[in-house]
C-alpha cells in the first residue's frame, strides 16, 4: 500500500520506494513504458504521473524487489539547474557574523558533484566543512509564481549535504561559492524524494547532521529566513524552474567553520544527516584518491 509517492534513482532508472521502505519497483514496467526509464522523463511528466500514480499506485506490490540505500543515486541527477541558498538561517547568520539578508544569496552546485544517499567523499584539503540542508526538486515549470502557490510546483523533498570547501569559498576579491561547494561528491543527496503530500507541515521539519554519531547541527526547517515558497517565488520572479531543477534550501547554525577553534572534516569521518519524514544520508570521508 502506497501513500506517498517515493522516488528514488537506482543505476540511472526511476524507481518507486514501498510504505513500509522494504521494496521498490521500476517505473517504466510499472507503468508499462508511459514513464521513465529515467527520473528526467518521470519529472518532465510529473503532473501525469502524479495522476497516473493515483490510479495505479496500490496494484503493482507484486513486481517488488528488495533494494539497499546503497543502491541508489540522487533522486534528482539531471537537472538543467541547481540552485542553492546560503545563510537561510538567522543562527548560521549569527554564526557566520554575517546580517540577515533581504534576498536570498544565491549560488549553484554543480552536477558534477552530486552523489547518492550512502557514499565516500573525498577531502580534497582540510577545510572541508558539513552543511545539511533541506532539498527541492520541482516537479512543474515555475516562472513568475507566487508564494501560495509555490509548493504546486514542487515534485518533493529529499535529505542534502551542501559540502563546502572553505578556503577556495572564501578565496579573492569575489568569493568562489560555487566552485568551492562543487568538488566531486560534494552535493549527495537521498535517499528517494518524498511527495510533500505525507508530510503534516512540509514547512516545519526537523533536520539534524551527526558527526561520528555526535549531533553537530539541530534545527527546523521552520526557521529558514526565506520558505520554500519563497524562495520558489524569487527565484521564479528572475528565471524559470524546470521539472527536475534541485534547490539547496541553506543550512543551520553548527557548522565547523564557525567553531572556535575551527573544526573541518577528517579521514574516517562519518557525517549523517536527517530530516523528519524524509529519511537519512550518509558519508564516510577519505584522504585516499
Ligand atoms: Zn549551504
Amino acid at each position: 500500500m502506497r501513500t506517498a509517492v517515493r522516488l528514488a534513482n537506482r543505476a540511472g532508472r526511476a524507481v518507486l520506494v514501498s510504505s513500509d521502505l522494504s521494496s521498490t519497483v521500476d517505473v517504466q514496467t510499472a507503468s508499462g513504458g508511459l514513464f521513465g526509464p529515467s527520473t528526467r522523463d518521470v519529472y518532465d511528466h510529473w503532473v501525469e504521473f502524479i495522476e497516473w500514480f493515483k490510479v495505479a499506485g496500490n496494484s503493482f506490490d507484486a513486481m517488488s524487489e528488495a533494494f539497499v540505500p546503497g543502491d541508489f543515486g540522487p533522486p534528482a541527477p539531471e537537472p538543467r539547474q541547481v540552485f542553492a541558498i546560503g545563510l537561510n538561517y538567522q543562527d548560521h547568520a549569527d554564526e557566520a557574523n554575517l546580517t540577515y539578508p533581504e534576498v536570498p544569496p544565491t549560488f549553484t552546485k554543480w552536477v558534477g558533484s552530486f552523489a547518492g544517499p550512502e557514499s565516500s567523499l573525498n577531502l580534497p584539503t582540510t577545510t572541508v566543512d558539513w552543511e545539511a540542508e533541506l532539498v527541492v526538486v520541482i516537479g512543474k515549470r515555475a516562472d513568475q509564481v507566487a508564494p501560495e502557490s509555490a509548493w504546486s510546483h514542487v515534485a518533493g523533498l529529499t535529505v542534502g549535504q551542501d559540502f563546502s570547501e572553505r578556503t577556495l569559498q572564501l578565496t579573492g576579491p569575489a568569493p568562489q561559492f560555487s566552485l568551492g561547494k562543487s568538488y566531486t561528491g560534494f552535493a549527495p543527496q537521498g535517499p528517494w524524494l518524498t511527495t510533500v503530500d505525507e508530510l503534516k507541515d512540509p514547512d516545519d521539519l526537523a533536520i539534524e547532521c551527526r558527526i561520528n554519531g555526535e549531533i553537530v547541527q539541530k534545527s527546523s526547517t521552520a526557521r529558514l529566513i526565506f520558505s520554500v515558497p519563497q524562495l520558489i517565488a524569487h527565484l521564479s520572479s528572475v528565471v524559470p524552474l524546470l521539472p527536475g531543477d534541485v534547490i539547496f534550501t541553506g543550512t543551520p547554525a553548527g557548522v565547523g567553520g564557525a567553531r572556535k577553534p575551527p573544526k573541518f572534516l577528517s579521514d574516517g569521518d562519518v557525517v549523517e544527516t536527517s530530516i523528519a519524514g524524509l529519511g537519512h544520508i550518509r558519508q564516510t570521508c577519505t584522504t585516499a584518491r
